[in-house]
């Protein structure tokens, strides 16, 4: 845009604004009338949105079918009540153009049939039997068929009469599925009923004056959209109720989730990790080294003291353990693995190995005996999986064992290899 343009688009903008105030001053000297039918139709669409921004936000929580449907309700209802108003549409879609005429009743019976699937995916499950639930998906839309009978000039009577008919079995559908759900207990087929009753009042006292009365029912746009104001309020609300409920349901269920995970991957006798969780950590974060601590002579505590008393010899020993920095996981009856992330896990091995009698000694001091451990550990070599290293770690535990006993190797603290320690033992 040329400077000498913008200036002027600049100009012309602050001339405008500044013409607003001056028209309002003039229209109040002049005593201009209000247009009541332009002041109802802008509330009732300022009244119409609000709801469009709150299924917006809501929708960006949780993905429900019903706020979508609910949001295609109301930008139907804000089309056609465009439509019905005075607000010109361009040259094509003049107040009384085919074109005009054409729009409102499509954007009519899509409001209408839209009541069915939105009714289907606000219900809670099994709230209404099995054919009520399909036929609210199709039925309703079936009175596209029947649009053209609003449109043709004269209308063969057999027409009106099937799309009359099928207004009214519309209706009933949706008050039987109403009244079933309620009856099993629906809470959004309560703030539904609210909603719809002055509704269906509406269309109810419609169809008496065009089928019993034969004359149309002349107040039934206001009483329409009347209606349609309350309805927004009361289905809006039954949104916010159903939606807080989902939202529970869903942390309720993530929460539970969260928990058998967590049950899965944890030993129930200690309640330290267990393999598998061990496992996922390795994967998650790796340590420096891997080590395996089996308790010394445990069969013989079993023997003398009694299953239970071994038990909690086992107990005793994971507390000792879990102390350190290491993450240590109950992998067998009374094997121990430790992922080790110090810069001298050796050293980190050890300390946590010789806390192992004291430990027992002050929760168990009933044993006559001291509680050791031998360990075997590994250091990581890169690509090295869990599985592989645990067994490495194994095979110096076995070495250990082998050696005496309360005793920890594979790895001295400077990195020997394995087999040196193997050999000088
Ligand atoms: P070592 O020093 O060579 O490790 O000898 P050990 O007696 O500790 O090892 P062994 O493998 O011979 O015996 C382990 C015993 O641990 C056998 C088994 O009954 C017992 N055990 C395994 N799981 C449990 C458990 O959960 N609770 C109790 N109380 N005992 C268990
Ligand atoms: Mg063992
Ligand atoms: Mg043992």
């Amino acid at each position: 845009m040329q400077p000498s343009t913008r200036r002027w688009s600049l100009a012309a903008a602050f001339a405008l604004l500044a013409s607003v105030p001056a028209q309002a001053q003039s229209s109040f000297a002049v005593g201009t009338p209000l247009d009541w039918s332009g002041v109802l139709t802008g509330a009732f669409l300022g009244f119409l949105l609000l709801p469009v921004f709150y299924n917006i936000a809501f929708f960006v929580i949780l993905r429900e079918r019903f706020l979508v449907w609910q949001m295609a309700r109301v930008l139907a209802l804000v089309a056609l009540t465009i439509s019905l108003s005075s607000l010109p549409l361009g040259p094509w879609l003049t107040g009384t153009s085919f074109a005009r005429a054409v729009l409102i009743n499509v954007l009519f019976d899509c409001a209408v049939a839209i009541v069915g699937p939105f009714l289907r995916s606000i219900l809670e499950p099994g709230m209404v039997s099995r054919p009520v639930f399909r036929l609210l998906g199709w039925q309703p839309w079936l009175v596209a068929l029947t649009t053209p009978a609003m449109l043709i000039d004269r209308c063969p009577p057999l027409y009106l009469a099937l799309r009359n008919g099928l207004l009214v079995s519309i209706l009933v559908l949706v008050c039987f599925a109403l009244v079933q759900a309620i009856a099993r207990g629906s809470r959004a087929a309560r703030f539904q009923a609210a909603g719809w009753s002055c509704l269906l009042g509406v269309c109810g006292v419609s169809l008496f004056h065009d089928i019993v009365l034969h004359r149309p029912f002349d107040l039934f746009l206001y009483a329409l959209f009347g209606a349609l104001a309350l309805e927004m309020l009361l289905t809006s609300i039954g949104i916010g109720d159903r939606f807080m409920r989902l939202k529970r349901e869903h942390d309720e269920a993530r929460a539970s989730a969260g928990l058998l995970e967590q049950i899965a991957q944890t030993d129930a006798l200690t309640g330290l990790p267990n393999r598998r969780a061990i496992e996922a950590r390795f994967a998650a974060r790796r340590p420096r080294a891997v080590a395996i601590v089996d308790i010394d002579h445990f069969k013989a505590i079993n023997d003398a003291f009694g299953h239970a008393c071994g038990d909690a010899v086992i107990v005793a020993v994971a507390g000792a353990l879990n102390a350190g920095d290491a993450f240590a996981a109950r992998v067998g009856g009374e094997e121990f693995a430790l992922l080790l992330y110090s810069d001298q896990p050796w050293l980190e091995l050890e300390w946590l190995r010789r806390e192992i009698p004291g430990h027992v000694a002050r929760v168990l001091p009933e044993l006559d005996r001291a509680i050791t451990a031998s360990a075997g550990i590994t250091a990581l070599d890169t690509g090295v999986g869990f599985a592989e290293a645990l067994k490495a770690a194994d095979l110096n535990l076995y070495l250990a064992k082998a050696s005496g006993r309360n005793r920890s190797l594979g790895m001295r603290p400077a990195g020997t290899p394995v087999r040196a320690v193997a050999a000088a033992a």
